[in-house]
């Protein structure tokens, strides 16, 4: 069993990135990636413990891209295999981090609007090191009970359309793959059914239209992905030879009822999904995909 999307506290997951590696060990992974929201400073102490570990560790990202979806959907980039050292990714990472404290404030300035103040000092101790989103301020939330949980802190204020809720500043779908791929990665989406389109060919027009970009494939093994949605995905996959991926979304105590490995229960990812993405990162590279 493999999990290649986790969270750590180098985001907005309650885990270290050792943690994760630990944890891993334990429930028997064979393979996982660290794929923080919009930072790879999680990555080096990740590979570090994944080697100790003696489990195959994969260096990603996360990125969240700005493109007209349907019904408050949303669209991630991951990056996976990719070099943390470079340094176009960490310059424009930067970039990305600098914008999502900016939003933070505005999120702050909101909630204060609605009576539910919560100070800048207080969101910067809960993020500690880690890039600050949305979890970090749902559990703040929690804590002073404005809220009964995390996911009613999103509910009822902090969703996309809630009334807390601030755009974040993203990188378009080609700068997006293109900065993945610049720093030697696979772009891979991640929870395609959460672009929420209505009927699988709008997801279907969307990748290809991703693909013409570089997309190398996506993630089709998630939880609460529809049986049937996935099993469109397949199809396309094995039609256009684009690569598929899975993960959990793990976000430890930040995102309740996700287990790593497992997501809500019933996720079993083959370890034929790593290393058909290893075979295919290794060939990209052979073959010199975009650089190397
Ligand atoms: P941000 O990067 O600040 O936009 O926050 C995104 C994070 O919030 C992602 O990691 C999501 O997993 C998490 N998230 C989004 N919606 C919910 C929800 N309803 N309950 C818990 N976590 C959520
Ligand atoms: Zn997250
Ligand atoms: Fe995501």
């Amino acid at each position: 069993m493999i999990d290649l999307q986790l969270h750590s506290t180098a985001s907005d997951g309650s885990f270290s990135p050792a943690d994760l590696v630990f944890q891993a060990k334990e429930i028997g992974l064979t393979a996982i990636a660290l794929t923080d929201h919009d930072t790879v400073s999680g990555v080096p102490e990740f590979m570090d413990a994944g080697r100790r570990a003696g489990i195959h560790v994969v260096p990603g990202v996360e990125i969240s891209v700005d493109t007209p979806l349907p019904n408050h959907g949303h669209m991630h980039i991951l990056g996976l295999f990719i070099d943390p050292q470079s340094a176009g990714l960490i310059d424009k990472l930067e970039y990305l981090q600098t914008e999502r404290n900016r939003r933070a404030d505005k999120i702050l300035e909101k909630l204060h609007g609605l009576g539910l103040s919560v100070t800048r000092e207080e969101l910067l101790a809960e993020a500690g090191e880690g890039s600050i989103g949305r979890p970090h301020i749902a559990r703040i939330m929690v804590r002073r009970n404005f809220v009964g949980t995390i996911a009613d802190a999103f509910e009822k204020y902090l969703k996309k359309g809630g009334p807390a809720y601030v755009d974040k500043v993203k990188l378009g779908e080609e700068d997006a793959i293109a900065l993945i791929k610049d720093a030697g990665g696979l772009a891979i989406l991640a929870h395609p059914h959460l672009m929420n389109f209505d009927t699988f060919e709008g997801t279907r027009e969307k990748i290809l239209a991703l693909r013409e970009m570089g997309l190398d494939g996506f993630e089709v093994h998630y939880s609460g992905m529809p049986q049937e949605y996935s099993e469109k995905l397949l199809a396309l996959a094995s039609e256009y030879d684009l690569a598929v991926s899975g993960g959990s979304d793990f976000h430890g105590e930040n995102k309740e009822g996700i287990h790593m490995g497992t997501g809500t229960g019933n996720l079993d990812i083959p370890d034929s999904v790593y290393f058909q993405l290893l075979n295919r990162w290794q060939n990209t590279r052979n073959t010199g995909g975009r650089k190397k």
